[in-house]
């Protein structure tokens, strides 16, 4: 799950690969490290932590050469140390690589390995392949390469260099470990496993497909299989504006991606709605009316927050479109032997696109022949290119650790998806979609009248933050927005939360509410409003502290609760994009207020990228 950057051509590459490594160390950040080829030798810094730790050494121990790979590290084999950071170099000194993923059969290769004499320096699993490429280092590293990784079981994204070509890099990705993007330039390539890396540098790049390898030089690129056989690869020109990975006047990016969503939800609604007629247009699904009346089931599969905006979607497909719709973990999807066809539609939603477990249930799927669709941010990924239609979500690069933008442009390209399909399948009229239009519309403007509001949640952060324990509770649609709150907080503030389904709460919870848990409830004015004033009132009867999340105007719940958040009026379907949001606030603040790095908790790694 670790980010990746090289760099070949006329300029210093130690500054430009630690500048893009900063714009990648979301993907991991136990440790970081650094090599450039200079007056003919490896120079290499490694240091554990923070990529600021290896800016300090680096400004204490300059390092200088036009061609080089940087890594930021999520160990999974071996403790975070100098040790095992990358880059790996071998026993000779002419060859070091940075990697992402789990080289599954690393114990068997590395006891054939010490056997013909390699001595390992390292606990990580990583040292295996640059050992394997010494083993056919033979003046061409692109093949050295080759014959190294078919040895390799698990997925890989790799990055070797070697002194012995000191004009080239070679990259490879085997399965799904996370992408290799080569970047462009003129004079000058790039290679990052996640774009927003090179974004300042270079819009055109060229994806590497699983099975396939590149050799960059400074001037031009080849890709190949691994087999061998030349590939004819297709260069995808990304208009993604670079800014946006920077943070400019927030303190971080969660921030920043929170503030976004008005302008975010916008993007995700623009070319896809006529807001005169009301039709939905979803071009990139390559669905005509005919496949959509076939289609029988759809079952949602994602992980984390994606997961929990996909339980959103059912009750928007299933109310507006009418097909049934279930909802599964991708990691237990791809186990489960599903029961689909060629009428079932699996639909993938991953931020990343690269999602392992997202990208094996898509292989699932397609092993039992029903349609794919994936709703994705990263454009160009795996999650896209594989899937038969797409939606792209126009959030943006979402940099920070816990996804906020992400979840809600993707609840609204499923209410997109709903339109649309209720729409091909004759459910809603043209004064249907009309109604629904005119809602989106003003959506954009309720989001920014939520966050005019962020102050008060500051305030409120300030007194919840001495908890360590809390409950989320919430009912029909804005049941998964209380366990997308309850995944907030913990995600950033390590405080212990529990999202419920507000009517379990008697078959179990209840037991936990004294003055210690504060339960937070959402407690709109929509078809469900009493019964969860009711929980509400249950939950005071028990002594607990309530903080309500509910509709402006409504004076009831101010009596009952202890704090009301208010949001504006807003259609029931629409409601979970919008009363999230103090939710996502409220893990913010409380997170700033226990000191904790929003940006990068700990454990966590943006794109999860191994099993
Ligand atoms: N398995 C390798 C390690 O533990 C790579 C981890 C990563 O993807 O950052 O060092």
């Amino acid at each position: 799950m670790c980010g990746i950057v090289g760099y070949i051509g006329p300029q210093d590459a130690a500054p430009l690969i630690l500048a893009g490594l900063k714009r990648l160390e979301y993907r991991g950040y136990d440790s970081a490290g650094l090599a450039v080829i200079q007056e003919g030798q490896i120079a290499l810094l490694r240091d554990v932590g923070r990529l600021d730790n290896l800016v300090t050494l680096f400004e204490q121990q300059p390092v200088s050469g036009t061609i080089g790979i940087g890594h930021t590290r999520w160990a999974t084999h071996g403790e975070p140390s100098p040790r095992n950071a990358h880059p790996h170099m071998g026993m000779n000194g002419d060859v070091v690589v940075v990697h992402n993923g789990i080289v599954e059969n690393y114990l068997e290769l590395k006891e054939e390995l010490i056997a013909e004499g390699a001595v390992f320096r390292s606990d990580t699993d990583t040292e295996v392949i640059v050992h394997l490429i010494e083993r056919y280092l033979n003046g061409n590293l692109t093949e050295a390469v080759r014959k190294a990784v078919v040895h390799l079981r698990g997925a890989h994204a790799i990055v070797a260099m070697s002194t012995r070509e000191p004009d080239r890099l070679v990259a490879t990705r085997i399965g799904n470990a996370g992408g290799v993007a080569v970047g462009l330039g003129d004079g000058e390539n790039f290679i990052a496993s996640d774009i927003p890396a090179i974004l300042p540098y270079t819009r055109r790049f060229v994806f590497l497909e699983s099975r396939q390898m590149a050799t960059v030089t400074a001037d031009g690129f080849m890709v190949q299989t691994l087999a061998g056989e030349p590939v004819l690869a297709r260069t995808t020109t990304i208009n993604w504006n670079p800014m946006s990975a920077e943070l400019g006047e927030y303190k971080h990016f969660m921030q920043k991606e929170i503030f976004e969503q008005a302008r975010a939800l916008t993007d995700t609604v623009r070319g896809r709605v006529d807001f005169e007629t009301g039709a939905v247009t979803l071009a990139e699904l390559k669905l005509s009316a005919e496949d959509a009346r076939r289609i029988n089931k759809i079952v949602a599969t994602a992980c984390g927050t994606s997961a929990y905006s996909a339980l959103i979607g059912k009750f928007l497909i299933e109310e507006l479109a009418r097909i049934p719709v279930e909802v599964d973990y991708a990691s237990e999807f791809r186990y489960r032997d599903p029961v689909i066809d060629e009428n079932s539609v699996v639909l993938a939603i991953t931020q990343s696109g690269e999602t392992v477990d997202t990208l094996a249930a898509i292989e699932e799927a397609r092993e039992k022949g029903a349609r794919v669709w994936s709703i994705v941010n990263a454009v160009g990924s795996q999650a896209m290119r594989l899937a038969d239609g797409f939606i792209a979500m126009q959030a943006g690069p979402e940099i920070g650790v816990a996804s906020t933008k992400a979840f809600t442009t993707s609840v609204m390209d499923q209410y997109l998806l709903a339109l649309y399909l209720g729409q091909l399948r004759g459910r809603l009229s043209q004064d249907d979609l009309r109604r629904h239009a005119g809602q989106i519309t003003r959506l954009p403007d309720i989001v920014g009248r939520v966050l005019e509001h962020d102050q008060r949640y500051a305030q409120l952060a300030a007194e919840l933050a001495v908890f360590s324990n809390f409950l989320y509770l919430g009912r029909g649609i804005n049941y998964p927005v209380a366990l997308e709150g309850a995944l907030k907080l913990k995600e950033i503030s390590y405080i212990h939360a529990e999202g419920y389904p507000a009517g379990e709460m008697k078959h179990g919870p209840i037991a936990l509410i004294n003055e210690t848990m504060p339960t937070v409830a959402i407690v709109l004015r929509d078809h469900v409003y009493e019964k969860m004033l009711s929980q509400v009132e249950q939950a005071k009867a028990r002594g607990g502290i309530v903080i309500a999340v509910a509709t402006e105007g409504d004076t009831l719940i101010a009596e009952k609760a202890d704090h009301v958040l208010y949001i504006p009026e807003v259609p029931e379907l629409l409601s979970p994009i919008v009363s999230v949001i103090p939710l996502q606030l409220l893990a913010y603040h409380i997170a700033v207020r226990r000191g904790a790095d929003v940006d990068k908790p700990r454990n966590l790694a943006k794109s999860v990228t191994v099993e």
